[in-house]
């Protein structure tokens, strides 16, 4: 284990927040993962477990031991006429590891092209995207417990997926270290065409039968055209999760907005209205405070200019909300985490 003291996170979060670790270390092997985690708990450090940064606010400095999870591999355990099952490990860039699987014909996440991140990560909010989340392809999530370095599977039902959320975000939070992930994906693919603009694209890129390498290169178009590049600008992609609220209070709203749009939901008694136009109505949208600000063309998306502190963020994000609550009635929750 190599064990570097004051590292600053800014190029390990997408934000570009320049807090500070006490201790940092990345583990690219189990043993690695709990020497790490047994050198925290001897030495009483918090430990702060990192995967590509895209989805975690920075608001202080880090203390502690920030273990960034580095493990590797794609390892094929069964294929047959129809599916093929992989155990890729946490490590893993999520969309490298798309594109190897749309490059095999192996169809059920080219919706989630160019989502950041690693493996590891993207069961905890259960990434999704385009219609499509992890949680139609996941069979089983590999953790390794942070206190008593035992090893356990969640299967997926154990998971507890919901819309941008799961176990790992709810009761089982900050438990455990997720090493690897087990899919099963699609040798003939269903494609899902019909959530924004992929139909549209597609038509646009004259292609009238499309492959999973289509829509992967559609998504990819309509990602790239439509988000600020982290790369460019920093921020965590949405920063609010798209409200549900319920049947009547909407009923109530579309009086008074009538083009307040909104989608069905499993739940019949609720329907989910997108953040990011409520943000805009509140008049929220391009509004720049300092080094910070809600970008100009994604209202869901807030933006670090260069040089801001989390708590800026922190501060504007909580300036959104109220505007959103005080106009609607309406709570919008954080989809990022808050370190
Ligand atoms: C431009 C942009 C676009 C985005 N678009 C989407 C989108 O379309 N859909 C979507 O769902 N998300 C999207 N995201 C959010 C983000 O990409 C995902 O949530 C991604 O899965 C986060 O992965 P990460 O490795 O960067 O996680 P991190 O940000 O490093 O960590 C996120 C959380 O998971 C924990 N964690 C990370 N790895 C592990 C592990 N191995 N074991 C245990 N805990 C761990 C961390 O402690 C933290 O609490 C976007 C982000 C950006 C910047």
């Amino acid at each position: 284990m190599t064990l570097q003291q004051q590292v600053s996170l800014q190029s390990f979060n997408t934000f570009g927040i320049d807090a500070q670790a006490d201790y940092f270390t990345a583990a690219h092997s189990l043993t690695e993962a709990i020497e790490a985690l047994q050198w925290a708990k001897a030495h009483q450090q918090p430990v702060l477990i990192l995967g590509g940064g895209s989805n975690v606010l920075l608001m202080q400095d880090v203390r502690g031991l920030v273990l960034q999870v580095s493990l590797k591999g794609i390892e094929r355990l069964a294929e047959d006429e129809d599916t093929v099952r992989l155990r890729v490990g946490a490590g893993e860039p999520w969309h490298p590891f798309v594109l190897h699987c749309v490059a095999q014909n192996w169809g059920g996440i080219e919706n989630l092209s160019l989502i950041p991140g690693t493996v590891g990560a993207a069961p905890i909010q259960n990434i999704g995207a385009y219609g499509v989340e992890i949680k139609e392809v996941l069979e089983s999530v590999e953790v390794l417990d942070c206190q008593d370095f035992s090893l356990h599977t969640f299967s997926n039902a154990a998971c507890a997926f919901g819309y941008r959320d799961s176990i790992f975000k709810q009761t089982a939070q900050g438990k455990y270290l997720i090493t690897a992930v087990t899919f099963v994906l699609q040798k003939k693919p269903v494609l899902h065409l019909t959530y924004g603009a992929i139909q549209q694209t597609l038509e646009a890129m004259q292609v009238t039968h499309p492959t999973i390498q289509d829509v992967s290169r559609a998504v990819c178009h309509i990602r790239s055209t439509k988000l600020p590049n982290p790369q460019e600008i920093g921020n965590a992609g949405s920063f609010f999760k798209n409200p549900e609220i319920d049947l009547a209070h909407y009923e109530q709203l579309k009086t008074v907005f009538p083009a307040m749009p909104s989608y069905a939901v499993a739940n019949p008694a609720k329907v989910k209205v997108p953040a990011g136009w409520l943000i805009e109505q509140a008049g929220w949208k391009g509004v720049r405070q300092g080094n910070v600000g809600v970008h100009k063309d994604q209202a869901l998306v807030l933006v670090n200019y260069g040089g801001a502190q989390g708590s800026e963020i922190v501060a504007l994000a909580s300036q959104v909300q109220a505007a959103v609550r005080a106009k609607f009635e309406i709570d919008l929750t954080p989809e990022i985490n808050y370190i």
